[in-house]
């Protein structure tokens, strides 16, 4: 028996670079492993999104990267949260549990709240509860998390050592696999990278739309003139190139520190490095697009196996909790 994972992303839509170095990669590899459920979370999006006219389709947007990228749905379950509704009903009972205190305290929520003062939603408030309750309904044991996550999972764990403890033992603890998750800073050379920046470079696109966001990225900023030496450790072109241009990258550096070669060349050879290594994906990624039906069913399909686990949890934890059952 494998231990089950479980991961939820927020659908973006078309993955960039910073979800594909981040996260991608990761599920992929841990398909070897592990049984996985890899979920795309639009229910959780609704606490922030004030527009949804674009959730439907940054779903299959992201389904289609995910696929691309090699997330295998005969291996994984993957899925859309709003798609288990068994999920909303153990968000409710775990919320029975779990005292509003707990809530309060979570530094995310305290930053949400300041981020949108106008819209400090129940839901908002409740996020590590659906959280909990995405990860307990397949009763994952194992959580990839960076560092930065291993706090809101230790919540996860009191929730479900709290109703383990009153009810009888359901679920397992969930425990974080600590993940090196790169933090992949936008071509402004400031923020991470993010759609809601526009500082980011979709996987998907183009080798010219690569080459034209790549050429607008901020490089070492007391680097002037072309022949002023450069810092390559302070570059967020050359911290992408760490990504992509392996055995070279110590002689891009030294020529960099050297004043032997431009900004605008250093970025083209990255745009090439990215291009290159993103050619297999988006090969994939067309010849999935071009079946029609295709992401339909496998979100369809994913949606059926995870119901499966779900009902069955479900009734679990209302026998357990004492609720009548519908015969
Ligand atoms: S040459 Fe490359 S690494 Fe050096 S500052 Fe310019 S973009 Fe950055």
């Amino acid at each position: 028996m494998r231990k089950r994972v479980f991961s939820g992303a927020r659908p973006t839509g078309r993955q960039h670079l910073g979800n594909y170095l981040g996260a991608i990669r990761n599920y992929v590899k841990l398909q070897d492993e592990y049984d996985c459920v890899y979920c795309i979370v639009d229910l959780h999006a609704l606490t922030t999104f004030e527009d949804t006219g674009k959730l439907k389709e940054n779903v299959r947007e992201m389904m289609l990267d995910w696929l691309a990228a090699g997330l295998d749905p005969e291996r994984s379950i993957l899925f859309v949260q709003s798609h288990v509704p068994e999920v909303t009903e153990l968000f409710t009972l775990f919320g029975m549990l779990t005292p509003l205190s707990w809530l309060l305290r979570v530094p995310a929520f305290k930053e949400k709240a300041r981020h949108q003062p106008h819209n400090v939603n129940y839901g908002l408030v409740g996020y590590p509860v659906l959280m909990t309750a995405d990860v307990s309904l397949y009763k994952a044991e194992v959580i990839p998390v960076g560092e930065d996550q291993v706090p809101h999972l230790e919540l996860a764990r009191e929730i479900v050592r709290r109703f383990n403890a009153q009810f009888g033992p359901v679920f397992p603890e969930p425990t974080p696999k600590l993940t090196e998750y790169p933090l992949v800073v936008g071509l402004d050379g400031a923020l991470k990278m993010s759609k809601s920046y526009n500082n980011q470079i979709d996987i998907c696109a183009t080798v010219e739309e690569t080459e034209r966001r790549v050429s607008t990225a901020v490089t070492d900023p007391a680097r002037r003139y072309r022949n002023d030496p450069g810092h390559p450790e302070v570059c967020n072109v050359y911290s992408l190139h760490r990504h992509f241009s392996g055995p070279k990258l110590e002689e891009i550096a030294g020529q960099c520190r050297g004043a032997h070669i431009g900004c605008v060349e250093c970025k083209r050879l990255l745009a090439k490095g990215i291009n290159e290594a993103l050619a297999p994906f988006r090969e994939k990624r067309a010849e999935l697009a071009a079946r029609p039906g295709l992401v339909d069913e496998v979100i369809a399909g994913g949606a059926r196996r995870a119901r499966v686990i779900a009902r069955e949890t479900i009734l679990e934890v209302k026998d357990k909790m004492g609720l009548p059952i519908l015969k």
